[in-house]
């Protein structure tokens, strides 16, 4: 079954890894490791691998267009900042070893649209693209960044709103309540 397709984008909550691919600076998504390229749209792909008949052992990817109602595909976004943030501290993505070395983290908005299928937490769509950038000021560690100035430089070149968020990955609690005084203040 195919998902409804949306005229005008939905704005959703999401989170990223920053990462360093060789030269440039470059958001990451969490649990697929897709790198997000600047002024491009990010299209969704199903990666979930099916059995292959007569040879159970083998795996091929599933052929349908992403995202499907029965299947868990799609790029995701949040209806909360809360989801979203629970994102960057939770261990789901590191099943998956990351490709880049990681600068740090953000959270935003960003903008679904194309096929889109409505989930619990919020959305998963067919293309998305960021629609602002928050970085925090802190890292996990609760330690200050000194490169974040070059970091939110570099990240501009996405062409979408790109702020510093006072705040540490280990409090998310606090990040969201400074995320949507931000958010009501717009
Ligand atoms: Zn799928």
């Amino acid at each position: 079954m195919r998902a409804p397709d949306y005229v005008e984008a939905i704005i959703a909550w999401r989170a990223w890894f920053v990462v360093a691919d060789e030269e440039e600076i470059r958001l990451s998504s969490l649990v697929y490791k897709n790198v997000w390229v600047p002024r491009c749209e990010l299209v969704a792909s199903c990666q979930r691998r099916v059995f292959c008949f007569p040879r159970l052992w083998r795996k091929k990817p599933s052929e349908h267009p992403a995202p499907t109602e029965e299947c868990r595909c799609g790029i995701y976004g949040a209806r909360d900042a809360e989801h979203a943030a629970a994102y960057l501290t939770n261990d789901l993505w590191r099943d998956e070893p990351l490709r880049w070395p990681l600068l740090h983290r953000a959270i935003g908005r960003v903008s679904l649209w194309g096929s889109v299928v409505e989930c619990k937490q919020g959305w998963r769509a067919s293309h998305a693209y960021p629609e602002r950038i928050y970085l925090p000021t802190r890292s996990e560690s609760g330690e200050a960044l000194p490169q974040l100035g070059d970091l939110a430089a570099a990240l501009s070149a996405y062409g979408v709103p790109v702020k510093l968020i006072d705040g540490d990955l280990s409090m998310v609690g606090a990040l969201v309540v400074a995320l949507k005084a931000r958010a009501a203040a717009r």
